[in-house]
């Protein structure tokens, strides 16, 4: 599992990928989780502007 990530609601910011503690945030036109990577633990979540990510 990985956090889901709502592309229609991200403004690409890029907020969560420089918060991201595992690197596994990419933002390009929209954020991409990298599941794998994504250790769950929610700092992305919180730090999204406008509530784009879930857990
Ligand atoms: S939940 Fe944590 S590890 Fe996963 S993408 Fe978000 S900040 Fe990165
Ligand atoms: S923090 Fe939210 S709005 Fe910003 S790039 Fe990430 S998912 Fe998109």
């Amino acid at each position: 599992m990985a956090v889901a990530i709502d592309i229609d609601s991200c403004i690409a910011c890029g907020a969560c990928a420089e918060a991201c503690p595992n690197d596994a945030l990419e933002v390009d036109d929209y954020a991409e989780v990298d599941e794998d990577a994504c250790i769950e633990c929610g700092i992305c979540v919180d730090t999204c502007p406008v509530e784009a990510i879930s857990l």
